[in-house]
C-alpha cells in the first residue's frame, strides 16, 4: 500500500522528558491517522537536527511507496535545520498545523504545557520557510480528529495518488492525432517533464496481430460475461458478430495494453488500417476496469482520465464530449457523449448493448454499450496545453436527468448544466480554452484537481458557482504573466 510519511518537527532545547513526549503524541496522531485515511501513514520518530530532518527527508524521497510528507512542529523546530531537506526533497508536502490537545486548559496550564505545546507558533516558523523557498505545499489547519481537516488531507492524499499514478504512467497510441485537429495535439516531451506520463505511438498493425491471437474459445467466455451483464438490443442480438468483434478488440486491447505497461490508451476512427470497425464497447469495458481513454488521438485526455480513474478509485469517473446543446431558454443544458466509448462507472442504470451504424469512418457497425449517465453534482476537466505551459481546467457541472426520452440517441450519454449558470460556465470554459473532450467524475472534486496541479506544478482554472466573468478574465490574464516561460 502506499505511504504518507508523518514527520514530527522539534529541537533539544526542551530536554528528553519533553522530546519523549512529543514522541509519543506524535506516535498516536500517526496512528488515529493511518485508521481514519485511505494510506499507510509511515510514523518518522521527531527529527530535531539538520542531520535527523535531512536523512528522514531524504529517506522518503527515496521511498517508491512513499507519495507524499506530513509535517507538524510539536513545538519549535527552527526552520533553517530543513533548508537542505526540504531543498532535496520533491515529494508533494502536506502542512497539519494541528495541535496535540483540542482543549486548553485553563486551570492547570502552566510553563511545561506552555512548552511542549507550541505548534501554534512552531508551525508559523516552519510556514515561513516554505513561502521563503516559494515550496508548493498544502496547509490544513485544525485538530488531528476535526473531520473537516480529516477530508482536506484525504483529498490531498488522493491527489497525490493521481500525481503518483501520472508519474508511472504510459499512453499507447494506437494511430497518430485525427487529421488537422489543434486541441488534441500538445508537446510530448513537457507533458513527461511536468506530469510524468509517456505516450508512445504504435501502429494499428501492432493490434490487428494482436486480434488475430484471439481465439473462438475466448471470445465465447467473454461474451457469456457480457450476456450475464448486460441487455441485448435488437441491433446487438440480431448481429452476434459485430459483439464478438468487440470482445476480440477487448482482449486483444487488454493484452496489448498489459505487454507496453499502459494504463491508458488512444484510438482514431481515422485510423482503423485492417480492422473492419471502430472499437467502442471494448473500449467503455476497458475504461470500466479502470483504464484511461481518450478518442482521436487525444493523449493528454487519455493520460488524464487515468490520473482521474485512480484519484477516484475507478468510481464514477469517464471520459466525456461536449456534443451538443439544447439552448431553449430555462431549459438549456450540454448533451454530453461520444460516438461511442463513455465510461459505464457513470451509468445511473441498466446497460443494454447495441449495434447500430457510425456514419462517419466508413466501417461496419460496432457495438456499444448505451445508457444514461447518473445525476448530481460532478466536475468536468480537460488538460490544455497552451505552448508555454499546461493548464488544468475544471469546471463543477450538476447532472441532471434528461427532460424527455432519447429513444433514438445509439450511444451511453449525460446531461448537465454548467455552473455558476449554463452561459457563463461554458463563456468561461471557451475563455480558457477549455477543449471538447473532457473527463467527468462524479468522485474527484475541484479541490482535489487544485491539489493535484499544485503538486505537479501546473496552473489550475477552475470554473464554479462563485464565478463572474470580469474576474475571472483577469485571472487568465494574470495566469499568463504568473505562469508564462515556467514550462520545463
Ligand atoms: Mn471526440
Amino acid at each position: 500500500m502506499k505511504q504518507v510519511w508523518f514527520i514530527t518537527g522539534s529541537q533539544h532545547l526542551y530536554g528528553d522528558e519533553t522530546l519523549r513526549q512529543v514522541a509519543a503524541d506524535a506516535r498516536e496522531i500517526a496512528a488515529y491517522l493511518d485508521a481514519m485515511l485511505p494510506v499507510d501513514i509511515h510514523y518518522v520518530p521527531p527529527v530535531t537536527t539538520q542531520e535527523e530532518i535531512s536523512a528522514a527527508l531524504g529517506q522518503a524521497q527515496s521511498c517508491p511507496d512513499c507519495i507524499g510528507i506530513m509535517v507538524w512542529m510539536h513545538t519549535f523546530s527552527p526552520a533553517r535545520m530543513w533548508i537542505a531537506g526540504l531543498t532535496a526533497c520533491r515529494k508533494p508536502i502536506l502542512h497539519f498545523h494541528t495541535q496535540y490537545h483540542q482543549a486548553l486548559p485553563y486551570a492547570n496550564i502552566d510553563m511545561d504545557y506552555m512548552n511542549l505545546h507550541q505548534s501554534a507558533h512552531g508551525d508559523r516558523e516552519h510556514a515561513s520557510l516554505y513561502a521563503r523557498m516559494r515550496k508548493a505545499r498544502k496547509v490544513v489547519v485544525g485538530h488531528w480528529k476535526d473531520e473537516e481537516a480529516l477530508r482536506r488531507i484525504e483529498c490531498w492524499i488522493s491527489a497525490a495518488i493521481g500525481l503518483d499514478a501520472s508519474q508511472g504512467l504510459r499512453v499507447a497510441r494506437l494511430g497518430d492525432n485525427m487529421r488537422d485537429v489543434a486541441v488534441t495535439e500538445g508537446d510530448k516531451v513537457a507533458a513527461q517533464m511536468q506530469l510524468g506520463f509517456s505516450t508512445n505511438g504504435y501502429g494499428i498493425g501492432d493490434l490487428v496481430d494482436a486480434m488475430a491471437c484471439v481465439t473462438e474459445a475466448e471470445i465465447d467466455a467473454l461474451m457469456e460475461e457480457y450476456q450475464a451483464q448486460y441487455t441485448f438490443a435488437e441491433g446487438a442480438a440480431g448481429n452476434p458478430a459485430a459483439v464478438r468483434e468487440q470482445a476480440r478488440f477487448e482482449i486483444a486491447l487488454e493484452r496489448f495494453c498489459a505487454a507496453h505497461g499502459a494504463g491508458a490508451f488512444t484510438t482514431t476512427f481515422e485510423d482503423l488500417h485492417g480492422l473492419c470497425q471502430l472499437p467502442g464497447l471494448a473500449v467503455q469495458r476497458l475504461m470500466g476496469k479502470g483504464y484511461g481513454f481518450g478518442a482521436e488521438g487525444d493523449w493528454k485526455s487519455a493520460a488524464l482520465c487515468r490520473i482521474m480513474k485512480q484519484m477516484a478509485g475507478n468510481r464514477a469517473t469517464a471520459f466525456m464530449e461536449d456534443y451538443t446543446y439544447d439552448l431553449v431558454p430555462g431549459q438549456q443544458a450540454v448533451l454530453g457523449a461520444h460516438m461511442l466509448e463513455v465510461c459505464p462507472t457513470i451509468a445511473g442504470g441498466p446497460i443494454q448493448i447495441d449495434v447500430q451504424p457510425l456514419s462517419i469512418g466508413g466501417r461496419n457497425p460496432p457495438a456499444r454499450m448505451i445508457f444514461e449517465a447518473r445525476t448530481g453534482p460532478a466536475v468536468a476537466a480537460c488538460l490544455v496545453d497552451l505552448g508555454d505551459r499546461f493548464r488544468l481546467l475544471a469546471a463543477k457541472v450538476e447532472c441532471i436527468p434528461a427532460p424527455q426520452p432519447m429513444p433514438r440517441l445509439p450511444v451511453a450519454h449525460a446531461m448537465w448544466r454548467p455552473l455558476p449558470d449554463f452561459t457563463t460556465g461554458i463563456q468561461a470554459w471557451l475563455m480558457a480554452g477549455g477543449g471538447h473532450h473532457t473527463v467527468l467524475s462524479f468522485a474527484v472534486t475541484t479541490e482535489q484537481l487544485q491539489d493535484f496541479a499544485r503538486m505537479a506544478g501546473i496552473e489550475c482554472i477552475v470554473i464554479d458557482e462563485g464565478l463572474t466573468m470580469d474576474q475571472f478574465e483577469n485571472q487568465l490574464l494574470l495566469g499568463d504573466c504568473i505562469w508564462s516561460g515556467r514550462r520545463p
